[in-house]
Order: structure tokens, then sequence, then C-alpha cells
């Protein structure tokens, strides 16, 4: 089982330390920074061995090249974005899987919010390490894909075990949550989150990670296909990926 730490960055970011115990390797994933991370690291006693990235964004990649320097570790990200990511030694494509100590990682190509993002799951340990395809009640904003492509990567993600945790990379679900009960107002699931989300928030206890159980009962972007989403925005019996792109587009002027 990995052992998984949450380190809070920049303004909302999560960058994540996951130690594979058996090899004793150290991953991080998407670090937006470095000099935090290897402190951190530092003080837990793990060495770090791999980088691991979703995307080329600079708060997921900016502390490759310092960790890598600093540590001697290895790159990884995806062969689907081969000239983004710095540093960048070890390509991953969809299907692929990683060998990481005695864990293997699963790797899917996401593309949506870039044209070249990955998403690893280590199934053995219930992670999803999706960057910012999937937030907690929200998905990434699309700067590089179409809501199809978008659509067909949470559906995707969306297929995986209900007891999945979801680590994204930003904590995003208030204001996630303030906009998705605009759309399902009558979402029992989503309303009894708004509360327990309300509550951590002001404890400034984190929310992520959720699980795949919660996200699919609760996060509109997850329920285009839900004759319950559709119904309470009007579109009810529409093709999915026009009701995903008509929730999204209410979300970019939310
Ligand atoms: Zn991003
Ligand atoms: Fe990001």
């Amino acid at each position: 089982m990995l052992d998984i730490r949450q380190i809070p960055v920049l303004s909302d970011n999560y960058v994540y330390l996951v130690r594979e115990p058996a090899s004793g390797a150290v991953a991080v994933v998407d670090p937006a920074v470095s000099d935090e991370i290897l402190a951190a690291a530092g003080k837990l006693g793990w060495k770090i061995t791999h980088i691991l990235n979703t995307h080329h964004h600079p708060d997921h990649v900016g502390g490759n090249l310092d960790i890598k320097a600093a540590t001697g570790c290895t790159i990884v990200g995806p062969a689907h974005d081969p000239d983004r990511i710095p540093g960048m030694e070890v390509q991953v494509k969809d299907g692929d899987t990683y060998q990481f100590g005695a864990e293997t990682a699963d790797v899917f190509f996401v593309p949506g919010h870039t044209r070249g993002h990955i998403a690893f799951w280590f199934k053995a340990s219930d992670a999803l390490f999706c960057g910012d395809t999937m937030f907690s009640i929200g998905c990434g904003r699309l700067f590089e894909g179409t809501p199809q492509q978008m659509w067909s990567s949470l559906s995707r993600l969306r297929a995986l075990p209900p007891e999945t945790r979801i680590y994204c990379a930003h904590e995003y679900t208030a204001s996630n949550v303030k906009f998705a009960v605009t759309i399902e107002p009558g979402n029992k699931a989503l309303r009894d989150y708004e509360a327990d989300v309300k509550d951590k928030r002001a404890k400034n206890i984190p929310t992520v990670p959720s699980t795949l159980k919660l996200e699919r009962a609760a996060n509109p972007f997850l329920r285009a296909d839900e004759p319950a989403l559709q119904a309470a925005i009007g579109m009810a019996g529409k093709p999915a990926d026009e009701v995903f792109a008509e929730v999204r587009r209410r979300k970019d002027v939310f």
C-alpha cells in the first residue's frame, strides 16, 4: 500500500509525496515548487527517486529541474506531450503500465484541460492522480481540448472502481460546490457534501482526496448522461457530450 502525503503549496495546489514501502521508492506527483517539497521529504526522511507529471502547466512542473538536480530522480511524464515537460526522461502513454517499486500505475491519456494530459492509477492502492482533469465536484478548464474530449476522458476515469481515491491537484471544492448546486439543487449527495465541505474548509481541513463514489453521485461534470441532471438543466434526452459542454459553459461564466 502506498504511503501518500499531501503538501499544500502556492494558493491552492496539492503536491503529493508517494512512498512505496517495499522498495523505498518515493515519487513526487506534479511538483509545483521545489524547496517546500525537498524540505517535506527531508523531514519525513524520504529520498525522492521519481517525479510523476500529469501535464505541462507551470504549477505542475515548476519544481522538476531543481528537484532532479538535488536528488537525481527520474522524471516520468506524458509521451503525448514530449516537448513541454522539463527534464522528462521516461515517456508513458495511454494503456502503459509504469512499475513503481512493488506498485504498478496504469496510465490514462485524458486530453481536455491540455492536449497531452495523463493520469496515473495505482489500482492496488485505490489511488488516482488525475492532475487538473477531475477535481472534487469539478473538472479542469478546457484550455487545449474540446468538450467531447473532456467528456470522453472523464467517462474513462468514472469507470474506475467507486472506492478509488481522487488525488486531484487543487483545492477548488468549495467554489465547485457553489456552482454545482446551481445545476442540480435537488441532488441529495451534493447537498450533504456541501455541508461537509463548508465544515472542513472552515477548519482548514483538505477536502481532497475524495472518492469516485462521491464524485459519481455529486459531480455535475461526471453526470452529463444522468436523466436527473439533464432534466435539471432542461436538456432531457440530449447527447451526453452536449450536456457536458453546456455545464462546462455555465461554469466558465459562473
Ligand atoms: Zn493545469
Ligand atoms: Fe493546475
